[in-house]
């Protein structure tokens, strides 16, 4: 018997099918689709989420819907969209009006906030395991407006790369809402797990500038490796680099580094740029106000190496989110 197929393995595998497309997106592995329409570009993707893999299984069904929605504009920020609509799939395991009440609040909040229209979708009870229904999944597909639009590909030699927001949030709230760390979730990283912030502003600048661009969800040394892998290059990474919130800081710095590299469910924006386009980053960040870390410089060789700040070798122990791990 074989190794169990990683969830990127099987992605690899099976599901590039090379059929041949017109449009300028020419197969899997980005964050969007880049589609073509006459003069003009949309980019377009596609994520479910389910209860019990996505959520905890009591999570609010308002944070529910919002997430929902956000982690879709998140692939979109990372395509330098402009979202415009989205559609719903949504599979139910009961006709609860109090919970579903809450989701659409959830998910008309995002929805407003970045002005992106639900125009159609499809609602289905879920099946049968054994006795009792399986939990809720919901699939978003969402698109928006590009110009060119970024993908992964593109990131160049001697390149910096940088990273939105303070990482590793979410899953200290993961680990310490689950117990398997000890202390207590603060409202802070609660709210970065429950409520995240998709970058959309900060993505549309980044088409001027950027050479590649991912959004972090399955961890930032993952989502960092995809870049690489499809702009055929290496890294060296500072892992002390990163803006780190006050709060993961108290976790120590073992617990920060864990989360920081490996966490996920961050929905930040990886991305590459040349050293001349550092300037015009920062100014950016600075007048949206969101923080920006350069954290590492693109490579020629194929290599991730990792270091510290004071550039000693830091081993690679740090493995992002698989869904078929285990
Ligand atoms: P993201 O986290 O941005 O949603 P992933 O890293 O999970 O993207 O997926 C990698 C790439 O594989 C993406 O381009 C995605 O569209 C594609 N992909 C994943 N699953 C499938 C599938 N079942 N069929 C076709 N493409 C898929
Ligand atoms: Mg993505």
């Amino acid at each position: 018997m074989g190794q169990c197929p990683s969830e990127f393995d099987l992605i690899e595998r099976y599901f590039s099918l090379g059929v041949p497309s017109k449009w300028p997106s020419q197969g899997i592995g980005d964050d969007c689709a880049i589609i073509s329409i006459g003069t003009s570009k949309i980019a377009v993707t596609t994520d479910t989420l389910a209860i019990g893999t996505h959520f905890l299984p009591d999570a609010d069904p308002f944070t529910v819907g919002y997430k929902a929605l956000a982690v879709n504009l998140s692939d979109l920020a990372a395509a330098a969209a402009v979202p415009r609509a989205f559609f719903l799939a949504l599979s139910l395991d009961k006709a609860d009006e109090a919970w579903i009440e809450r989701f659409t609040a959830g998910l008309k909040k995002c929805a407003q906030q970045y002005g992106c229209a639900l125009l159609g979708g499809d609602t289905t009870r879920t099946s049968f395991i054994g006795q009792e229904r399986a939990p809720v999944t919901m699939t978003i597909t969402a698109m928006g407006d590009v110009q060119e639009g970024l993908t992964r590909k593109g990131a160049k030699p001697g390149d910096d790369i940088w990273v939105s927001g303070t990482l590793g949030d979410a899953y200290a709230a993961l680990m310490l809402r689950t117990g398997e760390w000890e202390g207590t979730c603060t409202q802070h990283l609660a709210d970065r797990m429950d409520v995240p912030t998709p970058r959309v502003e900060l993505g549309q600048f980044l088409q001027d500038y950027a050479t590649a661009c991912a959004d972090v969800s399955d961890g930032f040394l993952q989502d960092l490796g995809h870049i690489l892998k499809r702009s055929a290059v290496g890294a060296v990474v500072n892992v002390d680099a990163c803006a780190a919130s006050v709060d993961l800081r108290a976790l120590g710095q073992q617990r920060c580094r864990q989360a920081q590299m490996a966490g996920g469910d961050d929905y930040e924006l990886v991305w590459t740029a040349p050293v001349a386009a550092r300037k015009a980053i920062e100014a950016f960040a600075k007048q949206i106000g969101i923080t920006v870390s350069c954290v590492g410089t693109i490579l020629s060789d194929t290599h991730l190496n990792l270091v510290d700040a004071t550039g000693a070798t830091v081993l690679n122990v740090y493995h992002g989110f698989d869904h078929f791990d285990q």
